[in-house]
């Protein structure tokens, strides 16, 4: 009988070559997977520019949208966003089309081969993808003040904290640290804050730490050896996986994860750096180093390591790309092709002087990173409602004078505040007051929303402007809302 070898079976995956140096550095990439022994399908797909000026404002065809429906993988390389208006991020686009919460980015430094002030720094920022400031609801209110709503969601806390704790335990993490400011914002990354200490006594093996995003942020950029795993709501994370991959001393050479319950996409963090297509300079790094997490989340983690350990060994032996070059630290100024040759030569050494790393396998039933959403409210009660108006002359107290008379039966007029600091009554004239307020009508029982509604209508049935409106409920006895500065 012949023996006949078992061929792993292939994983399907979406590939997009993208623009500027993306084909190159795609390219480079594909090849040191497939020298390491990556079991791929790849289906390709067009995005970005040419997409874009073929007048598709998202720059994905819908046919596209099937491949990643179907293969549910994507290595994306980055792609250029044409100049003017009416083009829409794609990269924002896939994230929420496809549920992807999470923001995986791994921040390394790898000193002294590549410079860096932190020679020890190895920090994950899980970033929350899909909520926060990002949901993108903004208004202009009047015409001096514009709002943007923060929506941080229970399910959407729940899911990420998870996840970071999951990705600590798969990848022998000791600590998963949180940032958010709950001294501020006591309702939203209050909420965030409640989750991650709901979350954390499950994994037990794992120590928990929570900083206040601006003295954490200090810390990670002062001392990010401190860190491990760091989750965090999307802004914080966006704002702070830059600067960690920064400070590391390779923002060109880092990956990122976007992982959804449906479909994963996996990146380098820079873009498509248009001035160095086409001439074989650019570095493939950031893009190879988002491969392996691809094929750690595709539960192929002895590729994922072949071809990590081979690029630590490239790097350590001082073979460069011009963007990482220095003299008396690199040997050989190569271009992206050589580089890829140099890591496919090395395919199967270990580095010998940064750390080598090792991927577990995926234990086939890990449990997902999904939301309990153990919301248990029993009670939710209508208690009033927040009325934005538009009052030009800026004067509180005659804008109390104007709807306190019209808040009617068993509602009265709380307060009146500008921006959160409350105006009237007992203001201070030093406040300084934009033309938006917000009137606070109460009651001391339960309310319909008929009632509240009524006191709407009046007010601008006074002829005065409303911009907004908000209940005003308890859950549990509990208020839903804050009070205003100084209230
Ligand atoms: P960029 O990251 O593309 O390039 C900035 C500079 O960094 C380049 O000029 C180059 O000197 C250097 N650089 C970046 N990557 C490199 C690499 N792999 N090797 C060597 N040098 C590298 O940022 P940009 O110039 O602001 O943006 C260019 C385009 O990329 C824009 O159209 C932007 O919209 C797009 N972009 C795309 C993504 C994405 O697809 N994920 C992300 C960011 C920017």
């Amino acid at each position: 009988m012949l023996d006949v070898p078992i061929m792993p079976t292939k994983t399907p995956i979406t590939v997009a070559h993208g623009d500027g140096i993306g084909p190159e550095i795609m390219s480079a990439t594909l090849q040191i997977l497939e020298a390491a022994g990556a079991a791929l399908e790849i289906e390709t797909i067009e995005i970005g520019e040419k997409v874009y000026l073929r007048g598709n404002s998202a720059g994905i065809e819908p046919s596209s949208w099937e491949s990643l429906l179907r293969t549910k993988v994507f290595l994306k390389a980055p792609i250029t966003t044409p100049q003017g208006g009416g083009f829409k991020s794609l990269n924002v686009t896939t994230r929420k089309t496809l549920g992807q919460y999470a923001n995986v980015r791994p921040c390394v430094s790898y000193h002294p081969f590549v410079d860096t002030k932190h020679p020890n720094m190895d920090v994950v920022i899980v970033r929350e993808n899909e909520e926060d400031l990002y949901a993108g609801i903004e208004y202009q209110l009047t015409p001096e003040v514009t709002s943007c709503i923060k929506l941080i969601s229970r399910p959407g806390s729940e899911k990420i904290v998870r996840y970071a704790f999951e990705y600590a335990r798969l990848h022998n993490r000791k600590k998963v640290t949180c940032f958010m400011k709950d001294n501020i914002m006591k309702v939203t990354d209050g909420l965030f804050h409640k989750v991650f200490e709901e979350i954390a006594p499950e994994y037990p093996d794992i120590q928990k730490e929570v900083w206040i995003v601006d003295i954490g942020a200090a810390k990670m950029a002062d001392t990010p050896e401190a860190f491990d795993v760091i989750v965090m709501p999307n802004l914080y994370g966006d704002i702070l996986s830059d600067v960690a991959a920064q400070i590391a001393g390779s923002v060109g050479l880092a990956g990122s994860a976007n992982i959804g319950e449906t479909c994963s996409m996996f990146e380098a963090i820079h873009g498509s750096a248009p001035r160095r297509a086409g001439q074989n300079l650019a570095n493939p790094s950031g893009l190879l180093l988002g491969s392996v997490l691809m094929l750690v989340h595709i539960n192929q983690p002895e590729v994922a390591e072949r071809v990590h350990n081979a690029w630590l060994r490239t790097i350590e032996d001082g073979v460069h790309t011009y963007d990482i070059f220095t003299e008396g630290i690199s040997t050989q100024k190569v271009g992206t092709k050589e580089f890829a040759a140099a890591v496919v030569a090395r395919v199967g050494q270990k580095p010998n002087r940064l750390k080598p790393v090792a991927y577990a396998k995926r234990p086939e039933a890990a449990p997902k990173a999904a939301a309990k959403v153990a919301v248990n409210t029993t009670s939710m009660e209508l208690k009033g409602i927040d009325v934005f108006v538009y009052w030009p002359s800026r004067n509180p107290n005659e804008l109390a004078e104007a709807v306190g008379k019209l808040a009617g039966e068993g509602l009265t007029l709380q307060m009146i505040d500008n921006r959160g600091v409350k105006v009237w009554p007992a203001g201070r004239a030093e406040t300084f007051c934009t033309d938006s307020f917000r009137c606070r009508f109460m009651s001391e029982t339960p309310v319909g929303m008929g009632r509240l509604l009524e006191v709407v209508k009046g007010i601008s049935d006074a002829g005065i402007d409303i911009a907004l409106t908000q209940s005003l409920r308890t859950f549990d006895g509990q208020p839903g809302f804050t009070l205003a500065q100084g209230q």
